[in-house]
């Protein structure tokens, strides 16, 4: 348990002028995620709807954030609970976030997962479809707010190696957020796990997912 709160302090050490970080705590126990709230972590992040749920009552008051694959049936279980969700990529699944959100008479803030190197067993968007995709989100889903892009890099040894996909969606992020809309408020910009988040933060990302280098190596 010391090990979670001396991991966080060294990330926080590394994290550059205004990056959010988002503790990925998918696998870890209520007490391990408790502990690096009391370490001060404001946000987490979990992939799965059933892991949420099952935590949800035990965890101290913190920021949810849903960062995995989103299948539209599950929408209802998180959509009063979580405050961002970052794997949008399809306007079916904004369309239920929009309906669950307008029955709780709510804004949902959202993410859309851009997959830059068309990787097909990866989620998300091509990056030549995002803009499409946002269009039809801003006209068609008023209780969603889009407030940026996610992304997932493919593994490399060397990080490095993975920086021309952060800075294209980077790239992609500056241009989309310049398109006025009611509910489009681009500020987060989720690039970067354990392994890759200092790249990621070179490239532009503002907000880092890092579960493994706080707490440890998973265990499924
Ligand atoms: C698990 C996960 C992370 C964190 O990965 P680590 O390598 O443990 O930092 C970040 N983003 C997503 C979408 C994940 O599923």
């Amino acid at each position: 348990m010391n090990d979670i709160v001396e991991n966080l302090r060294k990330v926080e050490s590394t994290l550059l002028e205004g990056v959010k970080l988002v503790a990925v705590t998918k696998t870890h126990s209520v007490q391990e995620i408790n502990t690096a709230i009391d370490a001060g972590v404001t946000d987490i992040g979990e992939n799965k709807v059933q892991e949420i749920l099952d935590k949800y009552d035990h965890v101290k008051p913190v920021r949810w954030h849903m960062i995995g694959h989103l299948q539209r049936n599950k929408v209802k279980y998180i959509i009063d609970k979580v405050c961002l969700i970052h794997s949008v990529d399809s306007l079916r699944l904004a369309q239920e976030i929009d309906r669950r959100a307008a029955q709780h008479n709510l804004v949902m803030d959202i993410l859309l997962q851009v997959s830059p190197a068309h990787e097909e067993s990866k989620f998300g968007v091509p990056i030549e479809d995002t803009e499409t995709l946002l269009r039809d989100i801003l006209r068609e889903c008023p209780h969603v707010r889009v407030c940026g892009l996610m992304c997932v890099a493919p593994f490399a040894e060397d990080p490095k190696d993975v920086k021309m996909y952060f800075d294209m969606v980077k790239a992609q992020y500056d241009e989309l957020g310049k398109i006025q809309a009611e509910n489009l408020d681009f500020r987060y910009l989720s690039m970067g796990m354990s392994h890759d988040y200092q790249v990621a933060m070179e490239a532009g990302s503002n907000m880092v997912r890092v579960g493994s280098a706080i707490f440890g190596k998973r265990v499924y």
